[in-house]
């Protein structure tokens, strides 16, 4: 890690899905087992997060780590930033985490879930000077954020703060989506150490591999899973600090654990490179719509999430569980987390305004209307309310 000395281990354990009974709640045996497993070959890296599990992932990490293992990790959770409404509220949160996570300070605390405005509205209210003090009273060693908005405001936010280290999406699919490839390059010349998170895009590279894809990857003469190739992507860029993974079945544990050992920065050849660039290409055609993610017809005047809307549509598309996308969609785009902006493809009012900065050429409106239909309806509103509850004060 740039800056401390500390000795990370490239993949970390993300702790946001986490081994769960049918009824949804964290199967706690299994869990901690696995948790412990992982520390044991040599993972030292555990994030978790106030709203994760219903606000159930923090206790849960508290006790997984007893007996020892929170001496043998740097635990990373963060200041769940939609729910400040004053300074006083960052210290409280704090607290409270502390004492979920059974500890007197926080390794790695980040300010979670940035996005332009968001920022704007926590560094008002005093965030920097909340970091500064928990920084210097031993509350927190690092402070970070963790971010999803546009490249622009990412770079506003990392040269706003005296930050050790950032969070970011980063996959094969990414690298011009949020932060993207220019946002890790720029943290980490800023000397702020990078973790990753979603290098499998929430499980979508590993999971549903569509057969024209597939196909490109058996071309390869040395054989690995789709998951190991999106990893090991990841992994060879050197800006890399910590790659963060949600795991939750042993046999993935195993292999993340195996890759982690072989991965090492500039370790694919070139060969290997234009394979992973054929798999993105065949992705980006086989996607419902091209959208890069680039953001240049943002900000809609009616506040449409364009690269949003369009990301939850391919997800709609490359993953069979229309029911989760259409979750995902109503959580990601109704304001459970940020601001609490609807940002919904409905709020389009066919104005036109986004048509011409597009790059791709593409026709936003009308794909805006398939939005919509396949995954809005009558039940969107039930959705919403069941997104909040998950991400509410608990
Ligand atoms: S056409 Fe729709 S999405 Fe595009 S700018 Fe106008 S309201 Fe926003
Ligand atoms: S719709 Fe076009 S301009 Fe907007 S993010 Fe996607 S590719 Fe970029």
């Amino acid at each position: 890690m740039p800056g401390n000395g500390d000795e990370l281990s490239i993949l970390g354990f993300g702790c946001m899905r986490l081994a769960s009974k049918p009824d949804g709640s964290i199967d706690e045996e299994r869990a901690a087992r696995q948790v412990r497993y992982a520390v044991d070959h040599g993972v030292n890296y555990v994030d978790t997060a106030w709203p994760y599990h219903g606000g159930q992932s923090e206790p849960f990490v508290g006790r997984a780590l007893a007996d020892g293992y929170r001496d043998r990790v740097k635990l990373a959770t963060k200041l769940p930033s939609w729910l400040i409404e004053s300074r006083e509220d960052m210290d409280r949160y704090l607290g409270a985490q502390l004492a979920k996570l059974r500890t007197d300070h926080i390794d790695y605390y980040l300010v979670h879930a940035l996005v332009g405005d968001l920022w704007d509205k926590v560094e008002a209210l005093g965030v920097a000077d909340f970091l500064d003090r928990a920084r210097a009273d031993g509350r927190i060693r690092n402070a970070g954020f963790s971010f999803h908005g546009a490249g622009q405001d990412f770079r506003r936010i990392v040269d706003a703060y005296d930050w050790d280290f950032c969070q970011i999406q980063y996959n094969f699919l990414d690298e011009q989506n949020q932060a993207g490839t220019a946002g890790l390059e720029y943290a980490a010349s800023n000397g702020l150490g990078v973790i990753i998170m979603e290098p499998l895009r929430g499980g979508n590279l590993a999971k549903t591999v569509p057969p024209a894809i597939q196909e490109i990857w058996d071309k390869a003469p040395v054989k690995r899973t789709p998951a190991e190739w999106a990893l090991r992507w990841v992994w060879n860029h050197p800006e890399v600090t910590v790659v963060l993974s949600g795991m939750n079945e042993e046999t993935h544990i195993n292999e993340n654990l195996r890759v982690a050992d072989q991965a090492f920065p500039h370790s694919l050849t070139e060969a290997e490179l234009d394979l992973v660039k054929r798999v993105e290409r065949k992705y980006r055609e086989i996607l419902k719509v091209a959208c890069t993610g680039c953001r240049y017809c943002m900000p809609c005047p009616s506040g449409v999430n364009i690269p949003l809307c369009f990301e939850e549509y391919n997800n709609l598309y490359l993953v069979d569980n229309p029911e989760g996308e259409k979750f995902m969609y109503a959580a990601r785009l109704g304001g459970a987390v940020a601001l609490g902006k609807p940002e919904f493809a409905s709020l389009c009012v066919q104005c036109g305004e986004c048509v011409e900065k597009c790059p791709q050429h593409l026709d936003i409106p009308t794909i805006l209307e398939s939005v919509v239909e396949e995954l809005e309806g009558p039940d969107l509103e039930k959705r919403v309310t069941m997104a909040k509850e998950a991400f509410k004060k608990n």
